[in-house]
């Protein structure tokens, strides 16, 4: 008999599992919404012509495959804490931030939850409801406690700004108070600038330590400056906070794995020790972060000519996901049954949209329509085409009624 007979079979990934479900429906309507990873308007997946170039660049230099140090290249540590903070960000010159290369925002948010189980035993990780799925594994494999704060109000598919301060508020002192920087995911539904102000507010006066989830930097508004602003008003408060940054929705850089892990300390001394402890977290889990996306990343983030042709890659795919956005409003206002409001379709921004649809009315649009979508309601508009969204609004109005 198997030494492994005890081990039972995991249930599949929530999100992931969508795509192998996807893969095996043979219908020609199918629709994958349930990963957010960007698609053409032919449905195809794309490689931004910026990281083509800096390939090609990175091949003419011939550069080798030896070992990055574990803290990761140089040179992209550099340039992801300038795109974050803003280049002339006084934390930088300061030397206030340990910033290190980790596995993409999954693995960035590992470290750094390996560091509070590692450095703040028994604080509490605070997390939105709804929030990204994998934040709850993340925390519970790390073994950080976690509980949520309230976010979303299905009465009006806005947030609950009220709930979430009471929320925030009532954390025992010195909480971690994770905040999506932009394009909050599942929702797609952020705070205005104002509320913002109200949430760095309550996070300073209760003493809590702001962690910065940062996954769409760019794809929200198309504007990389724009998307950073949440955490870059919170370090101009001069607070210590933590973000965690991915590349792989902005650079389609997906299975390169790779972002960074960004700690903003009161003193550049501090910034030194936290550094060092995060690189000794990082060697026994995975020894050094791979330098293939790093290189690219440093490459097109540190020349002018490719960052602005990225700039406008990335204004290209926030456009085309606005106009599916907007052309999916159309779609379900112009079917016009019942009066049904719409309108929070258009509020929300970044990859996803909430459709308020229930477990029940999303598996309807799996089971009868061959829509894949995560169980939430959450559909992925990165997935969708122009021509699809009357064919979407049909499915979503069946489900609801
Ligand atoms: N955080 C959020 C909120 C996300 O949506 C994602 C990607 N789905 C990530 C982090 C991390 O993705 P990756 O590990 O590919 O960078």
């Amino acid at each position: 008999v198997s030494r492994f007979e005890g081990i039972s079979v995991a249930p599949p990934d929530p999100i992931l599992g969508v795509s192998e479900a996807y893969k095996a429906d043979t219908n020609e309507k199918k629709l994958n919404l349930g990963v957010g990873a960007y698609r053409t308007e032919e449905l195809q997946p794309y490689v931004l012509n910026v990281v083509k170039k800096a390939e090609n660049l990175m091949l003419e230099r011939g550069e080798n495959k030896e070992y990055l140090p574990i803290e990761g290249l140089a040179a992209f540590n550099k340039v992801t804490a300038e795109l974050l903070f803003g280049a002339d960000n006084p934390i930088l010159k300061e030397q206030r931030v340990a910033t290190v290369q980790s596995l993409s925002g999954t693995g960035s948010l590992r470290l750094a939850a390996a560091l509070i189980e590692r450095y703040f035993p028994g604080a509490r990780v605070l997390i939105s409801s709804p929030t990204w799925g994998n934040h709850k594994n993340i925390f519970n494999d790390a073994r950080v406690p976690w509980s949520e704060y309230r976010y979303y109000d299905p009465k009006t598919v806005g947030l609950d700004f009220e709930g979430m301060i009471a929320d925030i508020k009532a954390a025992p002192e010195g909480s971690f108070i994770l905040l999506h920087g932009c394009a909050h995911n599942p929702t797609g539904i952020d705070p205005t600038p104002q509320q913002w102000e109200k949430i760095a507010d309550v996070i300073q006066e209760k003493n809590h330590i702001p962690f910065f989830d940062v996954a769409y930097q760019g794809f929200a508004s198309g504007s990389l400056d724009e998307d950073a602003s949440s955490v870059r008003l919170f370090a101009a408060r001069g607070m210590e906070l933590l973000v965690a940054q991915s590349y792989s929705k902005n650079l389609g850089l997906y299975a390169e794995r790779i972002g960074a892990i960004n700690v903003v300390c009161l003193t550049a001394d501090a910034a030194a020790r936290v550094k060092s402890q995060l690189k000794r977290l990082a060697r026994p889990m995975y020894s050094n972060p791979p330098v293939h996306g790093a290189r690219i990343v440093a490459n097109v983030v540190g020349s002018p000519d490719l960052f602005n042709e990225w700039k406008e890659e990335m204004e290209m795919m926030a456009g085309r996901i606005k106009t599916v956005r907007q052309k999916l409003y159309d779609s379900l206002t112009s079917k016009g049954n019942s009066g049904k409001d719409w309108s929070f379709i258009l509020k929300q921004i970044g990859m996803f949209s909430y459709t308020g649809l229930n477990k029940a009315q999303s598996e309807n649009m799996t089971n009868k329509w061959h829509v894949y979508m995560t169980k939430d309601g959450r559909i992925s508009l990165a997935g969708l085409s122009s021509a699809k969204c009357e064919y979407l609004a049909d499915a979503i109005i069946d489900s609801y009624y």
